[in-house]
């Protein structure tokens, strides 16, 4: 080994080496021969050249997804049991390549290499060995039948061939939200990662062949929009399961109108934190300074509304820019560094331009409130004071290290004001009164209430959104339900 592959644990090779895409078990070019590159934010350097695929190379991966799924090929023929080891397989793999995977997630993402493969990489390991688990306990009810002398059965049989179309923000973590229930389930897939960062997504389709997995099963294809619109309208897929934004969703939810399909649509959010003023600071300040600059601010789920009760308000943000002051800047790739680059420029220049509307609407920086450095794509962790419910940084989604910060003053109203959006991804609320805690909890139109903490995810509990952020749900059984269908069969006896 060089010390470059000793350093990086092989990143650099894979990223450096022709890359193919996945289809039918096969590793070639796109039918078109085009390719794009993928580039490290942090550093602003080219980092792979990555076949573009197109409505021709979905085309052919559909194709191979539907025979991967006719009766009689070797992934049905497969028992639950066989089924579940595989997928359980593929979780110790990720485990096993876990420093490689963190590090190739913080070249191409710009997220801490250290994050990458504490939450990321860590977390995607656990949705494989957690959904390995429900391929044996799919089961269908006997239903007493009023009918007459009737036996009447369910079957929950998979929903068939499913297209994943992702977002950029967990690479890898959102190939393991839809790989993992949709294996289990017994479906097969046509993946499409973001054209931002599609080597971990290329890397698992190596590691989902070396678990077992057969051929056609999970075929990746990287692309640009117009190959997840190829996906989204194609006749022969049953399912569209997507991650990005609500503007994309809602275009997917039309070409999917063609063939009627089934969707999974996990969208934006712009999620209220709720900071009454018995609760313990201690906990509330570092949880609502995590909830919006984990991941830079780029998660759906951020806690990108904060709403403080007045007496603690001042100390509360004193407390928040603290943090945001001791939170290292660096590139992914550095194991001291807290917080990277956002993912690409446009990226950067959305969230500037977000600022700058802040700004003008006239928001005031408490901390940061400026991009940082002469090379990536860096925004500093910002806390923005002076904000009123209508102005464009208080409803719009920023997705950025970017919190609106609030105080309030009636306890009574602060729900309506916190449901006061078009989306309903999570909140948090944070005080000692249990009484409160539970009944905000229930009031808050959100998917996820996280009470005294924030982003605490788990394989088993579902996450999803409400109102615009989204239909169905991820994770959990619920996530395994959305991709089986029910079945009836009644005999006469
Ligand atoms: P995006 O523009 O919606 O892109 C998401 C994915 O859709 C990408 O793979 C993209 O391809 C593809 N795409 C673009 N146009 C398409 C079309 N017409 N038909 C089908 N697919 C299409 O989102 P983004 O800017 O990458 O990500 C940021 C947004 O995603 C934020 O709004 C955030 O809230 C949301 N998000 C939500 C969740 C969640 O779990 N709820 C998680 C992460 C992100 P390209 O690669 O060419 O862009
Ligand atoms: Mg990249």
């Amino acid at each position: 080994m060089t010390s470059t592959e000793t350093i990086d644990h092989g990143a650099s090779r894979f990223a450096a080496r022709t890359h193919g895409m996945l289809i039918g078990g096969k590793w070639g070019p796109a039918a078109s021969g085009e390719t794009f590159t993928t580039i490290d934010p942090s550093t602003e350097q080219v980092l792979a050249e990555i076949p573009r695929g197109g409505a021709e190379d979905i085309d052919r991966a559909v194709r191979a997804a539907r025979a991967a799924f006719d009766e009689g090929s070797p992934w049905r023929r497969m028992t639950p049991s066989e089924r579940g080891k595989v997928l359980h397989r593929v979780g110790d793999l990720i485990l096993e390549h876990a420093d490689e995977l963190a590090m190739l997630e913080a070249m191409d993402n710009g997220k801490p290499v250290t994050v990458a493969r504490a939450a990321d990489v860590a977390f995607a390991a656990d949705v494989f060995h957690y959904m390995s688990g429900w391929a044996t306990k799919i089961e269908g009810n006997t239903i007493p039948s009023s009918a007459g002398d009737y036996l009447a059965f369910t079957l929950r049989e998979p929903v068939g061939v499913v297209g994943a179309v992702i977002a950029w923000n967990f690479p890898l973590l959102l190939c393991a939200w839809k790989l993992g229930p949709a294996l289990a389930a017994g479906c097969t897939v046509v993946l499409k990662p973001a054209q931002q960062t599609p080597l971990t997504a290329l890397r698992l389709g190596e590691i989902l062949q070396e678990a077992g997995l057969p051929d056609g099963v999970v075929n990746v294809v990287p692309g640009f929009g117009d190959a997840g619109a190829r996906l989204a309208e194609h006749p022969d897929v049953d399912k569209v399961t997507f991650t990005g934004s609500t503007a994309v969703g809602k275009k997917i939810l039309h070409a999917a109108g063609g063939n009627l399909k089934r969707l999974t649509l996990e969208l934006g959010g712009k999620s209220p934190n709720v900071v009454f003023a018995d609760a313990d600071l201690s906990i509330a300040v570092p949880a609502a300074a995590s909830a919006i600059f984990f991941n830079h601010g780029q998660a759906c789920n951020a806690g990108s509304r904060l709403y403080v009760e007045r007496p603690v308000f001042d100390e509360f943000i004193a407390g928040m820019s603290e943090y945001a002051r001791n939170i290292k800047l660096g590139p992914g790739v550095d194991p001291t560094t807290d917080m990277g680059p956002l993912v690409s420029d446009v990226q950067r220049d959305r969230v500037m331009g977000y600022l700058d509307s802040g700004y003008a609407d006239g928001a005031v920086a408490a901390i940061g409130g400026k991009s940082w450095g002469d090379r990536g794509y860096f925004v500093e962790p910002t806390v923005l004071t002076g904000t009123r419910p209508d102005m464009k940084v208080v409803q719009e989604e920023i997705f950025g290290p970017v919190v609106v910060a609030m105080p309030f003053d009636d306890p009574n109203e602060i729900v309506a004001t916190a449901n006061d959006s078009r989306y309903g991804l999570a909140a948090g609320v944070f005080t000692r009164d249990i009484a409160r805690a539970y009944r905000t909890a229930s009031q808050l139109r959100a998917g996820t209430v996280w009470v005294n903490c924030y982003h605490v995810f788990n394989a088993a509990v579902p996450f999803g959104g409400y109102k615009e952020s989204g239909w169905g749900r991820e994770l959990g059984h619920s996530a395994l339900e959305d991709y089986l269908e029910t079945k009836s069969v009644v005999t006469q006896l």
